[in-house]
């Protein structure tokens, strides 16, 4: 069991969903952009904010995004405590602070008093980057962890619990290692996330697998993937690892085959297109599971957990529920035809 922490009203901790945190990545300068990217994010289901406060400049944003946004908003600062006293002052539902670049002790005191004063948020946030020797796995690991719980001793000094604690590494196994370590030292939630994962495909993978396996283990209350992409790309596949898992659930779930050449029509495309059709209807009545396979020989055998599903022949489908099979699907039609029976459940 973790302790609970508050960022705005969004609890965390073991007693809670996973959450997922967003991050915007438009210029702050461009308004426009900005509450586009937040609405959007919110909608996708970023249930906290991330915002990169590199000077005063940028609190302004706040105000203009609180007016529109109900997530809570979170102020990443770095380098100067004084900018996070003003982001604490300005309303920010919580900030981030990193250990390895604000050392100013009477500063980090000031800082910690006044977000126990406004119930702001306070997340310990480590990453590899501030490291500046090359360090093994292990000894990198320690240090982070060390690191971390050397600024907590310094919150709980001033009685103050509303904590979170982020430890990641570009390498998949450290970010593994560290919060590994971290979770048999502290009851403080986690938020778990893989830094600087790289470009599309290898930074889902690296993200799965460092955040997936922690999540196996029972680590982690709070999750950001972190992607050279997309924002909202980095919130969906957030919502993927979290159900993948069973750990929460957000839509219904496509099981369909590689295809293989048994295959005899374009099941990618008619995949792709069914999906793009079943995200524009409301999930509250939808089946958890459909299937959609490529050949009848297999297809329902191997999707017989499927609530619904529809294999292949040649220029036809069978429709089967619960492995069941019910009647053929002609080919004139069939997606809008399957689309009507998934929708009647
Ligand atoms: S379900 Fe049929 S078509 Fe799809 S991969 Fe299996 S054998 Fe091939």
């Amino acid at each position: 069991m973790t302790k609970i922490a508050k960022i705005g009203n969004i609890k965390i901790g073991s007693e809670y969903p996973i959450r997922i945190k967003g991050m915007l990545k438009k210029n702050l300068t461009d308004r426009e952009a900005i509450l586009k990217e937040a609405l959007d994010l919110e909608k996708e289901g970023a249930e906290i904010i991330r915002i990169a406060v590199k000077d005063r400049n940028n609190i302004g944003i706040l105000n203009y995004l609180k007016k529109s946004i109900s997530a809570p908003l979170v102020a990443d600062i770095h380098f100067n405590y004084k900018l996070a006293l003003e982001s604490i002052e300005a309303g920010f539902d919580g900030i981030r602070l990193n250990p390895l670049n604000i050392k100013d002790t009477n500063g980090i005191r000031e800082v910690i008093r006044k977000a126990k004063a406004k119930k702001t948020h306070i997340r310990v946030g480590i990453n590899s980057g501030g490291f500046k020797k090359r360090l093994s796995k292990e000894k990198l690991a320690n240090e982070m962890v060390k690191n971390a719980l050397e600024f907590i001793k310094l919150l709980e000094k001033e009685k103050f619990q509303n904590i979170s604690i982020s430890l990641k590494a570009s390498d998949v196994n450290t970010t593994i290692l560290a919060n590994r370590i971290l979770s048999k030292k502290t009851d403080y939630p986690i938020h778990l996330g893989v830094t600087a994962t790289g470009t599309f495909l290898e930074g889902i993978v690296k993200s799965v697998l460092g955040i997936g396996i922690l999540l196996n283990e029972g680590i982690g209350n709070i999750l950001r993937v972190s992607l050279t992409s997309d924002s909202i790309l980095e919130i969906k596949v957030a919502k993927f690892i979290l159900q993948a898992l069973n750990l929460r659930y957000f839509s219904p779930e496509i099981i369909s085959c590689p295809t293989c050449s048994r295959t005899q029509v374009d099941l990618i495309r008619i995949v792709n297109e069914f999906q793009k059709k079943l995200n524009s209807l409301s999930n509250s009545n939808l089946p958890k599971k459909i299937a959609i396979m490529g050949c009848e020989v297999n297809g329902p055998g191997e999707a017989s957990f499927a609530d619904i599903g529809i294999a292949f022949g040649n220029k036809r489908a069978i429709l089967f529920k619960k492995g069941k099979i019910l009647r053929v699907l002609k080919e004139d039609n069939l997606i809008e035809e399957f689309l009507k029976e998934v929708c009647n459940g």
